[in-house]
């Protein structure tokens, strides 16, 4: 696909170099802000989104309130800001936030921790507020109509939902604040792969039927795991099609995850196949040893499940 376009009569058109915008990335954009019901901005990855979000919105000295039991990675991206003046502080997001603060960064659900957020206390919070709703997609959850401010999604995981894209979207409640973002990615460079975007778009056209079968089929599996004496505590709240839940420790841990055949042993979520991972060995002591995260796809959940009871040891 091309990344430039030619001048017309010497007039610079719409479309002319893509790392100030494409065609494609527009429909997919299109597509997304749809889905959400604001403006979308597409960016190479979540993270990259993140980064655009976080630079363009805050300045030197200024704080992130971030939700605790969050995406690992935000809060690393975080204290990889903080030599350019960016503070972040973790605070419990069922809850009031922190007084004083220039940004909310909520998650909807949490990953892995599965909490949701106070969206009341957070709407009348005198600061900006991002929505990570990776887990639950647009399908389950649209937090702007909550009153985020901007929501966030790894398009690398349900919106993509085949393993194959790495793609990041922020979702604006004001479209004069998507502009700035457009721009403030078109100078940075922290563009998006047309082909990236093409596969996207491919994959938003089933992602309703996705995300309601692997939900379906997350309620089923958590249900039989609560009642499994290898499991102490299951967290599902029932929006989209991620669950975690603890075993005895590390080690029982290990083995269920390498103990399934179906279930891939692999990082990430919202994939058409199921994917399960000890979160410890990236996390340490923010989540119990025995923590678990285990994303549904599209598998039969009967199927699905016979593969984690054999893992889990039936009883
Ligand atoms: N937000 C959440 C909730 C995630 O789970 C992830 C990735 O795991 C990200 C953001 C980051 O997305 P990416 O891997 O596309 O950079």
């Amino acid at each position: 696909m091309d990344i430039l376009w030619p001048y017309e009569q010497g007039e610079v058109p719409e479309f002319f170099y893509a790392r100030y915008g494409h065609p494609v990335v527009a429909e997919a954009e299109a597509a997304l802000g749809a889905l959400d019901g604001g403006t979308a901005v597409l960016f190479p990855s979540g993270t990259g989104a993140a980064t655009a979000l976080a630079l363009s919105l805050l300045h030197p000295g200024e704080t992130i309130a971030l939700a605790e039991g969050a995406y690992y990675g935000t809060g690393r991206l975080f204290e990889t800001l903080a030599p350019w003046g960016l503070r972040h502080v973790e605070f419990d997001q069922t809850g009031l936030p922190p007084e004083g603060m220039q940004l909310l960064w909520l998650e909807a659900p949490a990953n892995p921790m599965l909490t949701m957020p106070d969206f009341g206390a957070a709407a009348a919070y005198p600061a900006p507020v991002v929505v990570d709703s990776t887990v639950a997609t647009p399908v389950a959850l649209r937090p702007l109509e909550h009153g985020a401010d901007y929501v966030l999604h790894s398009a690398t995981k349900a919106l993509g939902g085949h393993d194959d894209v790495l793609l990041g979207v922020v979702v604006c409640r004001d479209p004069d604040a998507a502009d700035a973002l457009r721009r403030f990615r078109g100078l940075t460079g922290i563009s998006p792969a047309a082909e990236q975007s093409l596969l996207l778009l491919r994959s938003l056209r089933t992602l309703e039927v996705r995300v309601r079968k692997q939900s379906a089929s997350a309620a089923l599996v958590a249900e039989r795991l609560a009642a499994h004496p290898a499991v102490s505590t299951v967290r599902y709240p029932g929006l989209g099609g991620l669950i975690s839940f603890d075993v005895a420790g590390g080690d029982a841990a290990r083995r269920v995850e390498t103990g399934t055949r179906l279930i891939l042993n692999a990082t990430s979520l919202g994939s058409v196949r199921s994917l399960i991972e000890g979160r410890h060995r990236w996390e340490g002591d923010r989540v119990p040893p025995g923590l678990l995260r285990l994303s549904i796809g599209l598998e039969d959940p009967e199927e699905i499940w016979a593969d984690l009871a054999k893992a889990l040891g039936n009883p």
